[in-house]
């Protein structure tokens, strides 16, 4: 029913959505069973702000004054 092109052709990846982090580069994935958070190996990419509102936009800058 579902049938995802990448599964259809066996390719490795993981069809969770990858979180991205700002900062630094830090990744996630929403899928509990996922062990390469490459965004290559997934459909789905977005960035923490658009996925949970307050992350690093709103903690960065103060973590950078502290270290400053
Ligand atoms: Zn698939
Ligand atoms: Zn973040
Ligand atoms: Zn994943």
């Amino acid at each position: 029913m579902n049938e995802c092109v990448d599964c259809a052709a066996a390719l490795e990846h993981c069809h969770g959505t990858v979180v991205l982090h700002e900062d630094g580069g830090t990744a996630e994935c929403t899928e509990p069973g996922c062990r390469d958070v490459d965004p290559t190996r997934h459909a789905l990419v977005i960035c923490c702000d658009q996925f949970m509102g307050e992350c690093c936009a709103d903690l960065a800058p103060v973590e950078y004054a502290r270290a400053g």
